[in-house]
């Protein structure tokens, strides 16, 4: 029995130790990440499948406007096609979750999901709640509003059916319900022991015109999500095309775009933006006490970074991490602190790593691990 413990022990760890090379960022990406830091803005896309997600969008918003931007998919697409293996049902959820984390990594945005089961095509939303537990995949919406906060959610079908398959109308059913439901502190009140109650400012639906079904028109706010950003060399449209590409199940390749993108969007809850998506929200350090020094701070930072000398704006940003410590507990502290540390990691260009030329290990027995540190920049690490 032993000897069959351990030999399972073996296989996990030789599946779980590959090595990952960790990831340097250009200056480019620093001075981008330095930007962000000025922004408290974030954006929640919402619908049902992998692939639903307007990836042209998440870019945009997460690359250009420099929001906090998440997907989250009802499904992990269980229930669709495998164009390139044999997996179907949840193993084919599980390789559908790994290609949505890639479009993720690529676009900028954040990946999260509910507990639904995709069971295959739905003919209308009734149908799909028969299969689905409305409460509990609602409960699951409402988690993820509050944990991530956002001041617009954006659902990619409409709750009157053009959307097609049933399970793309109750995405947005569940949304439209959770704007409501997220905010009231009596509906599921066991999660306020962890997360706070959240309102939405609004829930646009971006609409659309594929597949025969035209719902975009003129009187709806208008947005050119296909710019081309100098620092990354690349167009929106192009970053789109290559998160796209990853839903290698699907057989997805798409081509690149480089030209105007126009999406369109109309309010079902909240006010309809006439200007911006983010009209009449606060996404800067004013909306936070305090945050006026901290966005001088950040300035100072943005304006004197040297992109052959990165390291030179550690120092400034260990002054702006023990001023954000310093501030009264709250989400953009949070989420700044992180960013701020992740910056200061990339710019002192420093190279940590940990390995060993062993290819097996077993409980109870030592292995050598050699342990790499090079200051590539030479900064004061002390
Ligand atoms: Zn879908």
């Amino acid at each position: 029995m032993k000897k069959i413990y351990s030999l399972i022990l073996t296989a996990i760890l030789s599946i779980s130790l590959f090595a990952q090379a960790p990831q340097s960022w250009t200056s480019a990406d620093i001075y981008l990440a330095i930007k962000k830091l000025n922004v408290l803005g974030s954006v929640l896309y919402i619908a049902a499948h992998p692939d639903d997600e307007n990836t042209g969008l998440i870019t945009y918003l997460s690359k250009d406007r420099l929001y906090r931007t998440g997907y989250l998919s009802m499904t992990r697409g269980d229930g669709g096609q495998n164009l390139i293996g044999d997996e179907q049902g949840i193993d084919l959820g599980l390789i559908r979750t790994q290609e949505l984390l890639a479009a993720r990594r690529i676009d900028g945005g954040e990946q999260f999901f509910t507990r639904a089961f995709d069971f295959g095509f739905s003919k209308n939303p009734e149908e799909t709640f028969t299969k689905w537990d409305k409460e509990k995949i609602l409960s699951d919406v409402v988690w993820v509003i509050r944990k991530f906060q956002p001041d617009i959610i954006i659902t990619r079908f409409p709750t009157t059916g053009e959307g097609g398959h049933g399970h793309h109308t109750a995405s947005a059913i569940l949304a439209n319900e959770a704007f409501a439901a997220a905010a009231d502190p009596t509906r599921f009140a066991d999660q306020l022991k962890y997360v706070q109650p959240w309102q939405v400012k609004r829930v646009l639906w971006n609409t659309f015109n594929f597949g025969g079904t035209n719902t975009q028109s003129d009187t709806q706010y208008k947005l050119d999500v296909g710019g081309y950003n100098p620092l990354l060399g690349k167009s929106y449209g192009e970053i789109a095309a290559e998160s796209r590409s990853q839903h290698k199940s699907q057989g997805f390749g798409v081509p690149a775009g480089r030209g105007e993108s126009i999406q369109f969007f109309t309010a079902t809850k909240g006010d309809q933006p006439r200007n911006d998506l983010m009209e009449g929200i606060d996404i800067s350090w004013k909306k936070i006490n305090g945050g006026d020094a901290i966005e001088k701070m950040v300035n100072d930072i943005s304006a004197s970074f040297d992109f052959l000398h990165p390291e030179n704006s550690v120092k400034g940003l260990v002054q702006l991490y023990k001023a954000l410590n310093a501030m009264p507990a709250g989400y953009w502290k949070n989420k700044k602190l992180d960013e701020t540390k992740q910056l200061i990691e990339q710019c002192s260009g420093l190279w940590l790593d940990v390995f060993t030329t062993e290819q097996f290990a077993v409980q109870t027995d030592s292995i050598r691990l050699n342990f790499q540190f090079n200051n590539r920049l030479g900064v004061n690490a002390t």
